[in-house]
């Protein structure tokens, strides 16, 4: 129980100061962007994405929601940014994997770092998408401007 207060208090950190979330004007050149939603709560994210080769060197994000959805993807923005892009599908395959463990994992503290604190959301399928729309957005984003640098 005390872990659960703990877990909370670090999405709610979160959610209340996001990391990597701005202003999405003056895109530099290069840089990706992509909107997803999840109707069934009603969360939004927009993201921006610039690599340099296979290197995030910039992802910025707005959004509204819950505060799973925004938490995870202020959570997620840490893991990613300044990562080459198959590091950071592994992270992103770790996280959906735990999301996926219906409450029977707790995750990887050393790869998943605050993100952990969302292992509980894996017990009730419905918020799970609130937990991974900013991660899903992100990989749209990443394959979207991979497929560009190597065309
Ligand atoms: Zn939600």
């Amino acid at each position: 129980m005390e872990l659960d207060a703990l877990y909370q208090q670090v999405i709610l950190d979160h959610y209340k100061n996001p990391h990597h979330k701005g202003a999405l004007a003056d895109l530099p050149a290069g840089t990706l962007k992509v909107h997803h939603v999840n109707p069934s709560c009603g969360d939004e994210v927009t993201l921006t994405l610039t690599l340099t080769g296979e290197n995030v060197t910039d992802l910025t994000w707005d959004g509204v929601g819950c505060s799973i959805s925004q938490a995870s993807t202020s959570m997620m923005s840490d893991l990613v940014v300044g990562k080459e892009l198959p590091e950071a599908f592994e992270i992103l395959d770790q996280f959906s994997a735990l999301m996926g463990s219906k409450g029977s994992e707790s995750g990887d503290e050393e790869v998943l770092e605050d993100a952990i604190s969302l292992a509980g959301v894996s017990k009730f399928p419905a918020r799970v998408k609130c937990a991974l729309l900013g991660w899903m957005a992100f990989k749209d984003a990443a394959i979207q401007a991979r497929g560009e640098v190597n065309e």
